[in-house]
C-alpha cells in the first residue's frame, strides 16, 4: 500500500482526534480538528451507528500508525517484534514505534512533525553516535547522541522548529541540547512518558485474533 500524500487534518477527523500531524498550526485555533470535529465527507456530520469490537480496534490500529505515518506491513512486523520482547506487548508496540529515529528528532524538536523528521533522516542530514543515518526505522539506543550534521545547521525549518520546541516540550526521556542542536536519548521511553491517547491493548487484540 502507497504512502499517504493527501490533507493529513482529513486524518485527525477521521481518527475523531488530534493526531499532531502537522506541527505548530496543531496548537492554534486554525487547527480543522478544533473547527470540524467531525469526519470528513458529505456525512461525516452525521449520527454514527455504534462501532462493532472489530471496528473500534481496527480504528485504534489505524490511528497509530496514521500517528507515526508507517505503513501496514511495516506496523505489522512492530508488533511480532513486541510480542516476542519480555513483558506486555502493547507497551513494548509503543516503545518500539517511539524509539524510531524519525521519531526521536521530532520528539527532540530538531523538526516540527515526524513527515519533516523522516524527510530530515533520508536527507542524510541527521547523525546518530557520529555516523550519519539515513532509515527513519533505525531504532535507537538508550544512551544514544543524535545530532543534526553540522553542515546542515543553517536549514531554516530546523532553526524554525527549535524556536517553538519550549511550547512543544522534550520528554523526560530525551535530553535536548538546543544550541548545539544535539539531543541524548537518556531513558527508554515508558508507558507513561506517552502521553497520546491511545488504547493499545485494541492493537494486540486485533493481531492476536
Ligand atoms: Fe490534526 Fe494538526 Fe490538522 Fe489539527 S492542524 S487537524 S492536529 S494535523
Amino acid at each position: 500500500m502507497a504512502r499517504y500524500n493527501g490533507p493529513v487534518c482529513r486524518l485527525c477527523r477521521r481518527e475523531e482526534m488530534k493526531l499532531f500531524l502537522k506541527g505548530d498550526r496543531c496548537y492554534t485555533e486554525k487547527c480543522a480538528y478544533e473547527r470540524r470535529a467531525y469526519a470528513p465527507g458529505q456525512h461525516g456530520n452525521a449520527r454514527r451507528r455504534k462501532r462493532s469490537d472489530y471496528g473500534e480496534q481496527l480504528r485504534e490500529k489505524q490511528k497509530v500508525r496514521r500517528i507515526y505515518g508507517i505503513l501496514e506491513r511495516q506496523f505489522r512486523n512492530y508488533y511480532v517484534m513486541a510480542s516476542q520482547m519480555k513483558g506486555v506487548t502493547g507497551e513494548n508496540l509503543l516503545q518500539l514505534l517511539e524509539r524510531r529515529l524519525d521519531n526521536v528528532v521530532y520528539r527532540l524538536g530538531l523538526a516540527c512533525n515526524r513527515a519533516e523528521a523522516r524527510q530530515l533522516v533520508l536527507h542524510r542530514h541527521v547523525e546518530v553516535d557520529g555516523r550519519r543515518v539515513n532509515i527513519p526505522s533505525f531504532l535507537v539506543k538508550k544512551g544514544a547522541e543524535i545530532q543534526i550534521r553540522e553542515k546542515s545547521r543553517s536549514i531554516a525549518k530546523i532553526a524554525d522548529s527549535l524556536g517553538g520546541v519550549d511550547r512543544r516540550g522534550v520528554p523526560g526521556w530525551l535530553e535536548l541540547d538546543k544550541e548545539n542542536f544535539r539531543g541524548k536519548m537518556v531513558e527508554l521511553p515508558s508507558r507513561e512518558d506517552i502521553s497520546l491517547q491511545i488504547r493499545e491493548q485494541l492493537i494486540v487484540e486485533l493481531y492476536s485474533k
